[in-house]
């Protein structure tokens, strides 16, 4: 069989990702992390007033002179509407302060020589220097947040910074994961000699919890058929997605591919790519089904590269796709007929942004997950040489 490229393979599944419809109104400090159901549309301007920029003195520039000295009339700290300008004088004034009704400038106070109620302008800055204009920021009506916009600090601190107490967001998804492996445990138990602990399940879950998603984990299931298809029917009734680990290679102990044929159906099998190849999307119960490979490298870039934007489409995100950035190889490499996902870190050298690869790229060795910070791709039979541009995506 052949395999499929890893871009048609995504764009597959993006294609299948149906968005949430639910949608519920949220106060603001519980709306982080969650997919905006509307538009939000700016009903005030930001700020709200002209204001200064600076500590400093207002005045109206057309009556001011560098080297003279003015009366101070007015001291107008932050949330204190001041008196209208008198002529030839200044306001003292402080940052974020309204600037008086009739000053159009601020004079810093490092360019002035000034005294309780006498100021002298050391230097004249240009007109309208240091007044932050009302609506600078935003303008009364226009669109603060998106649908579909993932709610990051910064837009709930927009939606605050328009007055806004609470914001409609999509419910979020409820993804049910499950480990397949006779060989698996949890922490907390010794291992006998064929064990290893349960390391994709904590991937999983946090990746999934990161992404402000509900997970409900059901625990390991054996390396038995009907047993998985028991895990499978249950996983399709509680979740809205769901995501498994291992069990979809082509070996005997491989149980998750024929069981959710056997529920339902199966699409995308081989993908082009390295780690990861082994990659199952299939369909119980109306619920897609993610099947990410065993190996604890390929569970995590099949995850990053295939359920992630997955799952953001499917919560109604409108970004799903990772940010693709360039930077210079460190290293030689020649990638084999698959596309290479490689565990790398960038690193700040003679000016530019350099790529760095873990020693050891194994799809096994779950360290170079910690020590990555971005990963490097390669194409199929693309060929690098140490300084080449090398194509990455940062791991966030
Ligand atoms: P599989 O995809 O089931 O063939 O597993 C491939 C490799 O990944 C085997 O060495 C498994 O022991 C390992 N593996 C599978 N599932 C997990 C898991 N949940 N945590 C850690 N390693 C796993
Ligand atoms: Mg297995």
């Amino acid at each position: 069989m052949d395999l499929s490229p890893v871009d048609d393979a995504v764009k597959e599944l993006l294609e299948i990702a149906s968005p949430v419809t639910g949608d519920e109104r949220t106060l603001l400090d519980q709306s982080y992390g969650r997919a905006s159901a509307e538009d939000v549309f700016a009903q005030i301007d930001v700020p709200f007033f002209d204001n200064s920029a600076m500590d400093g003195f207002a005045g109206c520039h057309g009556d001011l002179l560098e080297g003279m000295t003015y009366s101070v009339y007015d001291r107008i700290p932050a949330g204190r509407l001041g008196q209208t300008l008198t002529k030839n004088s200044l306001a003292r004034i402080f940052t974020g302060a309204p600037i008086p009704e009739g000053a159009d400038t601020v004079i810093v106070q490092e360019d002035v020589d000034f005294s309780l109620d006498t100021a002298t302008i050391k230097k004249l800055p240009k007109k309208y220097s240091n007044v932050r204009r009302r609506g600078h920021d935003i303008t009364s009506g226009s669109k603060v947040v998106s649908k579909g916009e993932f709610l990051s600090s910064a837009a709930v601190a927009l939606l605050a910074s328009v007055g806004e107490t609470s914001v409609k967001v999509k419910i979020p998804l409820t993804v049910a994961i499950f480990s397949t492996g006779d060989e698996l445990v949890l922490p907390g138990k010794a291992l006998k000699s064929a064990q290893s602990y349960n390391s994709n399940r904590f991937l999983i879950y946090g990746l999934l919890r990161d992404m402000g998603l509900n997970v409900i984990d059901l625990g390991i299931v054996p390396d038995d058929y009907s047993k998985t298809l028991a895990m499978l029917s249950k996983a399709g009734e509680v979740a809205d997605v769901i995501i498994s680990s291992g069990g979809v290679s082509v070996g005997e102990e491989d149980h998750v591919k024929a069981a959710v044929r056997a529920l339902g159906s199966v699409n995308i099998w081989k993908v082009a790519m390295k780690p990861g190849k082994p990659f199952l999307l299939g369909e119980i119960n109306g619920k897609p089904l993610l099947g990410l490979p065993g190996n604890p490298v390929s569970t995590f870039v099949s995850f990053f590269v295939f359920a992630k934007p997955f799952l953001k489409a499917t919560q109604g995100l409108s970004e799903v796709a990772p940010n693709e950035l360039y930077g210079l190889s460190s290293f030689d490499f020649q990638a084999g007929s698959r596309r290479e996902y490689l565990r790398a870190r960038l690193r700040s050298k003679q000016g530019g942004t350099w790529i760095e690869k873990y020693a050891h790229q194994g799809s096994s060795v779950l360290s170079s997950l910690r020590w990555a910070n971005c990963l490097a791709i390669v194409d199929g039979a693309q060929q690098i040489k140490i300084g080449d541009p090398i194509k990455f995506i940062e791991l966030d």
